[in-house]
């Protein structure tokens, strides 16, 4: 019987994201497309005989305890089945961190997905995906991976034709954005423009790549945006570079562009790179669930 399990726990963007009114508790109501990316962390899950979690990861600021959500989806099951008695995480994080990209949230994803197979738990997807939620918006998203549109808190997932083939440059300001605080400021915004999610599940359906891109838009850029404008000129530094459009994922500040040539999009990231407004800087595809599994 295997000890360990090794996963890749992928990064997500977001081709559309509105927002659309507050729940009574004050969680946002979104309706969201969500396209995973191959860009990713290394999660490995090892069983061990000695009770309790240990995490360790490569960026010393991460929290390794019950603070790390990764931890907590561990803790999780560990609760609720018996027959795990301790388990070390590792995490490699490549994905970058508070970004939103739903770094912790898809590492926590791994977890569930991997403790289920490591220990022959049988969860079944539905109730992994309950786990998911008691830890975050993102993070039943994060189990079912593709192109999907996320509604209610990001919890409610339709699944979207593929996004067509394409390259994706992403780039990184070096800043962090607290993603509370965007959805906290963005109640102050005055008649903010809603981006045509509809439109984009037809663009995904008649597999437009163009119009998917032109048609990409997101209402936390209203908040973040203003915060950090060195956002803005990521953008149209990429969209000057050939970019069919660019955009900020989730509340940012990590900025997407989505190019039809893959020269281009490496030519942008040298660009990009060498003008000093991002460190991070990567070309990538979008992940189709159809082609690849876990
Ligand atoms: P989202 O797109 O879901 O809003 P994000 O990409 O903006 O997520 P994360 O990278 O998940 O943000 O990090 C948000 C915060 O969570 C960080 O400040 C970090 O300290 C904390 N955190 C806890 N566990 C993790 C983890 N496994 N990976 C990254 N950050 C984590």
């Amino acid at each position: 019987m295997a000890n360990v399990i090794h996963l890749k726990a992928l990064a997500k963007i977001n081709l559309g994201l509105d927002v659309i009114g507050t729940r009574e508790d004050g969680y946002h109501l979104v309706r969201m497309i969500m396209q995973t990316i191959d860009l990713f962390d290394w999660v490995t899950i090892r069983k061990r005989e000695r009770d309790g979690i240990s995490l360790r990861t490569n960026l010393n600021f991460l929290p390794t305890d019950e603070h790390n959500i990764a931890y907590q989806a561990a803790d999780l099951l560990k609760r609720d089945f018996a027959q795990i008695d301790g388990v070390e995480l590792h995490i490699h994080k490549c994905i970058p961190v508070a970004a939103g990209m739903a770094g912790g949230s898809t590492d926590a994803a791994a977890v569930l997905y991997g403790m289920n197979q490591l220990y022959h738990l049988d969860i079944p997807m539905k109730r992994l995906m309950e786990y998911g939620l008691s830890l975050g918006a993102d993070v039943p998203y994060c189990l079912l991976r593709g192109t999907a549109l996320a509604e209610g808190i990001g919890e409610n997932l339709t699944r979207l034709a593929p996004m067509p083939d394409c390259y994706i440059l992403i780039a990184k300001p070096p800043v962090s954005v607290s993603t509370k605080l965007v959805y906290q400021s963005l109640d102050a915004l005055k008649e903010p423009p809603h981006p045509p999610i509809d439109a984009q599940i037809r663009d995904l359906e008649e597999q437009d790549l163009n119009a998917l891109a032109m048609h990409m838009g997101n209402v936390l850029e209203g908040v973040t945006v203003p915060m950090h404008p060195e956002i803005a000129q990521i953008k149209e530094m990429m969209e000057a570079q050939g970019a069919i459009a660019a955009m900020m994922s989730g509340s940012g500040p990590t900025v997407f562009g989505i190019f039809s040539e893959e020269s281009r999009a490496y030519e942008a990231k040298t660009k990009i790179r060498n003008s000093g407004l991002a460190r991070q800087v990567y070309v990538t595809k979008p992940y189709n669930h159809k082609e690849k599994n876990r």
